[in-house]
């Protein structure tokens, strides 16, 4: 049960002055969904302004509040702005230009012969100043003042900064006291002050202490709570899993192992012996072959008369999975369906029935197969194809299905700094592909400028015609959505007028059906070039496609173009990526593609981006989503993690875990950062 102290921050946003249906959907999509998430949304930066009385005082391009007296009304012809002509004390003239249908808020706002308050940017226009679209006018000088300096917030459609600010401004009020959670002589160090005053701080002004104490409470959190499911983990009683090996040499596999695929299922195997639960994550590069190494931990599970489940993040990862765990199944007589949210009626139920009473012996799926209503014999193992974003325990959590905890394996493609390994992952088991099957072509990868699109294009036909498949994606971020899907519909659409039928596009907001159809499609070889926003990014396997085209290759981040890249080089032939870059690059953005170019190796991508990325691009670093937190930026990570690791152990160890003072108050820190799996583990275990 939720902490009392910790409901006004869980309440919904609704709950507040002037929230309806209408302004409920931008903040969903910002995830703004309770008051807590309001208190957290962070600003990105902050608008100073300055107060000026008169005009001659301020220059062009700065951003002021000033006191105009308003003269005249302007209307022009036709679709023209509508301008407002005040004066300032000295007789000055400024013009406010409202674009679109404004004229009845710019009359309503600012009437003639009255004196209003105005925050804008001051702009030239001509002769003429101007400001456009003020973004305040108020008749109170105090009101005026407080606009001083001002968040700015991450937005979505429908919202506007004063909206948002209002609605945070409103949760913060709501923020109650609480008990500290930080060890007090790291608090003493480092001077921060209490969590109920660093939070309204940080949206008040740029205090680095305060944002590097809330970042500190996130870490510490993770950390906590990684803690305790390995703590619970080592005090569950498992089963020991040993197989006879009679299942394993059925399969006909058309390559030998790799030494590091066969050491991998050696560690495995080694874990699953034992009757404490496996905790085991299994790192390597994409096309490093780690489906064979799942595979043949399910075959353990059921070679013991047990089941097994392999979790996808995604429905058609779990399609793809099923398919070639399937065709490597054939003759082993081994039952494996797939289940997803899709399955309805006879043939859903048919399944639950074949997982009950353990006909099926592998089920492959969305987290659909950890949904309540499915239950299972014997379950044994989960395998988890984790798309390195969520965090572990979840998944963990979810994997509690079984009368004893089963054994979990982790998978990720995603190469992570050591850095960010720990948060990640904690202290589990790791086994590494560190070594690619043989055969493989290094990828062709070379920059080209936007410009250059006739001849991308020209290149795409070559490759089409030559009978060869490609991809070709557009970014998908999550700011400007909208537009995004739009660039890549159009996108699309002319490279369907010149290719054809031939052509296919899979976004994340088409139906499942429709998606699962393009894709098909793709992988049969009908249709030979994927247009995709990043839904491709983990996992496909369509060895054929030996051509990857990545629009605004800038916008992505560094682990994303290599997940990308490595959807191709799958097969004998040799592969091409093109990045295409805009022509206004940063100097990062100028050397992170120049990285790509160099390397192929995604460790050392993943080290370097984090180097490059460093301080400063803390916006990119939060919305890159390649670590499991919304707060702390990979700087505050890599500077505080292994602090907020000590204080978790320390805690633990030695003050007496979840039950002394100290522990209550670390317990409203995991429900805060919603880490309470690790309190139920600790209470089930
Ligand atoms: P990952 O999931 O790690 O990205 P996959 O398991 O999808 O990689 O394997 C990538 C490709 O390599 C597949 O086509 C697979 O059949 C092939 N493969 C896997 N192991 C070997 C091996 N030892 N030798 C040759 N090819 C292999
Ligand atoms: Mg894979």
């Amino acid at each position: 049960m939720r902490p009392e102290a910790l409901n006004p921050l869980f309440a919904e946003t609704d709950s507040l002055d002037g929230v309806g249906p209408k302004l409920m959907r931008p903040l969903e999509k910002l995830g703004l969904t309770r008051i807590k998430d309001l208190a957290y949304h962070l600003p990105d930066r902050f608008v100073e302004r300055r107060a000026v009385t008169d005009l001659d005082a301020a220059g062009v391009g700065e951003n002021i509040i000033v006191a105009l007296t308003v003269r005249e009304h302007r209307a022009s012809a036709g679709r023209g702005p509508f301008r407002v002509v005040c004066e300032d004390e000295r007789g000055t003239i400024c013009t406010i230009t409202y674009f679109g249908r404004a004229s009845y808020t710019a009359r309503k706002l600012l009437p003639v012969g009255e004196m209003r308050w105005v925050a804008g940017k001051l702009e030239q226009y001509g002769q003429m100043l101007q400001i456009v679209h003020p973004e305040h006018v108020t008749q109170s000088a105090a009101e005026a003042m407080a606009q001083a300096r001002e968040a700015v917030y991450p937005l979505s459609e429908g919202l506007t900064q004063g909206r948002l600010a209002g609605l945070v401004a409103q949760a913060l009020v709501l923020l109650p006291e609480l008990p500290e959670w930080i060890e007090p002589s790291q608090i003493a160090k480092s001077g921060w002050m209490a969590w109920h005053e660093a939070l309204p701080e940080v949206h008040k002004a740029k205090n680095e202490p305060a944002r590097d104490r809330l970042a500190y409470d996130e870490l510490l959190a993770n950390a906590l709570a990684l803690m305790l499911v390995r703590a619970s983990n080592r005090s569950q009683r498992g089963t020991p899993l040993s197989g006879d090996g009679s299942l394993r040499a059925k399969l006909h596999l058309p390559f030998a192992l790799t030494g590091a695929q066969a050491r991998s299922i050696r560690e495995i195997e080694g874990d699953l012996a034992q009757s404490a639960p496996m905790l085991r994550l299994l790192q390597g590069d994409v096309g490093s072959g780690k489906t064979v190494v799942a595979l043949s931990a399910l075959l353990i599970a059921v070679e013991a008369g047990r089941q097994g489940a392999l979790l996808a993040p995604t429905e058609i990862l779990a399609r793809q999975h099923y398919e070639t765990l399937r065709q490597m199944l054939e003759g082993t007589g081994v039952e494996i369906v797939l289940l997803t949210g899709r399955d309805k009626g006879k043939a859903r139920e048919a399944i639950l029935m074949g997982l009950v009473d353990g006909s099926i012996q592998i089920v492959v799926g969305t987290h659909a197969i950890f949904q309540d209503s499915v239950s299972y014999r014997d379950l044994a193992l989960v395998v988890i194809d984790e798309q390195h974003r969520f965090g572990v325990g979840q998944r963990l959590m979810l994997a509690r299905k079984g009368r004893r905890t089963p054994h979990t394996l982790a998978m990720t493609a995603t190469p992570i700094p050591r850095t960010l390994t720990l948060a990640q992952y904690g202290e589990m088991e790791v086994s590494q592909l560190d070594e690619l099957p043989p055969g493989r072509q290094a990828i062709d990868t070379r920059v080209v400028s936007l410009e250059r699109m006739g001849d991308v294009v020209g290149a795409l036909a070559r490759h089409i015609e030559g009978g060869q498949q490609a991809y070709w994606v557009c970014p998908m971020v999550n700011e400007n959505e909208n537009e995004d899907l739009a660039a890549a519909e159009a996108r699309y659409a002319t490279l369907r007028e010149r290719f054809g039928e031939t052509v296919v596009l899979v976004h994340g907001q088409m139906r499942p059906e429709a998606k699962d159809a393009a894709m098909e499609r793709f992988v049969a070889g009908e249709a030979r070039l994927l247009v995709a926003t990043t839904v491709i990014e983990v996992g496909v396997n369509v060895p054929s496609a030996t051509l990857m085209v990545i629009e605004q290759a800038e916008r992505f981040g560094l682990a994303q173009l290599h997940q990308l890249r490595g959807r191709v080089g799958r097969g004998s032939e040799k592969s091409t990526c093109l990045l295409l870059r805009s022509d206004k690059l940063s100097e990062t953005a100028r050397q992170r593609l120049a990285l790509m170019r160099e390397t192929q190796d995604g460790f050392r991508l993943a080290e370097e981006d984090l180097q490059l990325r460093g301080g400063g691009e803390l916006l990119g670093t939060r919305q890159s989503g390649d670590t499991p937190f919304r707060i702390a930026s990979l700087d505050q990570i890599a500077k505080y993690l292994p602090m907020a690791h000590d204080d978790a152990r320390l805690l633990i160890e030695r003050d007496g875990g979840l039950d002394g003072p100290r522990g209550e108050a670390a317990r409203l820190l995991l429900y805060l950062f919603e880490r309470d799996w690790g309190v139920q583990l600790l209470r089930g275990g």
